[in-house]
């Protein structure tokens, strides 16, 4: 089987380090591979959604030597694929409607089990969709961050896949486009690996694939909390992309280069040395 790996930017905000992290060690491994690397905008959450950042991120890439094979998916045009998903889940009687909010469930613990709801249901409004979560370990391996092993119902419990509002949740999407991109291995921040359980379970359920996954350590700031576009982190300049790509590699434990003077022939280098075992595991802070 051909490696295929991606790149899963959401559109909250412009591309940062931490993101330019995952971008580039998703690129890294699918190229070491002899592989195709994809991208997906996951536009699935219109409230979060930053005007223009999208097409910021997708114009960045290239920028940064990081172009990709093909054009990238939009999972806002992938409704019909998560419908489909979703009504096989209810088909099988994995789903229910749901109209707790979020302080019912603060006063019986914050989670939801069993598919046992505290609110009763409400005809005059929408429901959230719950996936049952049964008492079950989901055991894999990390390429990375080596064995995992998580209870579905002590963990996450009954997550939600459809909001009220009617969109899809994260964990259905990502879980129903890695199967259509067909990506064979994950590569993301270790922020995800505690939802890697819940998309395991979900493939299982809808009859897909389980790609292999490597967690990427995590860019934390000085106070040791994640960089991320939430917390408002610097992006990175396109327009001068040689600073941020050289810490972006000495981030993932790539030698430095003196040489080079454009992203392409950076990222070359840095190929030609690159191990994926040899990533480093440990989330660092950055001066970024
Ligand atoms: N869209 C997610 C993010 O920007 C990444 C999802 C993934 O790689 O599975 O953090």
């Amino acid at each position: 089987m051909t490696y295929c790996g991606r790149f899963a930017p959401s559109p909250t905000g412009l591309l940062h380090f931490g993101s330019l992290v995952a971008a580039v060690g998703s690129w890294l491994c699918a190229r070491h591979a002899g592989g195709r690397w994809l991208l997906r905008v996951e536009d699935i959450d219109p409230p979060r959604e930053v005007a223009g950042s999208a097409q910021a991120i997708l114009a960045a890439l290239p920028a940064f030597g990081l172009p990709a094979d093909g054009p990238a998916l939009f999972q806002s045009r992938r409704t019909a694929a998560y419908d489909a998903a979703f009504a096989r889940l209810r088909a099988d009687g994995q789903v229910f409607p749901c109209w707790c909010s979020r302080s019912d469930l603060a006063a019986v613990g914050g989670m939801h089990r069993d598919g046992r709801c505290v609110a009763a249901p409400d005809a005059s409004r929408e429901p959230a969709w719950r996936l049952r979560a049964p008492d079950l370990d989901v055991a894999f391996e990390d390429a990375l961050q080596g064995p995992q092993r998580q209870n579905l119902r002590e963990s996450a419990g009954d997550f939600v896949i459809r909001r009220v509002e009617g969109l899809y949740s994260y964990q259905l999407a990502c879980v129903v486009d890695d199967a259509h991109q067909g990506i064979t291995e994950v590569v993301r921040g270790n922020d995800l690996l505690d939802s890697t359980p819940r998309q395991i379970w979900l493939q299982r359920l809808l009859g897909l694939p389980t790609p292999a996954y490597r967690h990427l350590p995590l860019a934390l700031d000085a106070e040791g909390r994640k960089l991320s576009k939430s917390t408002r982190a610097h992006p990175v300049d396109p327009s001068d992309p040689m600073p941020a790509l050289r810490r972006a590699l000495a981030f993932l434990g790539l030698p430095a280069q003196a040489e080079p003077r454009d992203p392409a022939s950076l990222l070359a280098g840095a190929l030609a040395d690159f191990d994926p075992r040899r990533l480093p595991h440990c989330s660092a802070r950055s001066a970024a």
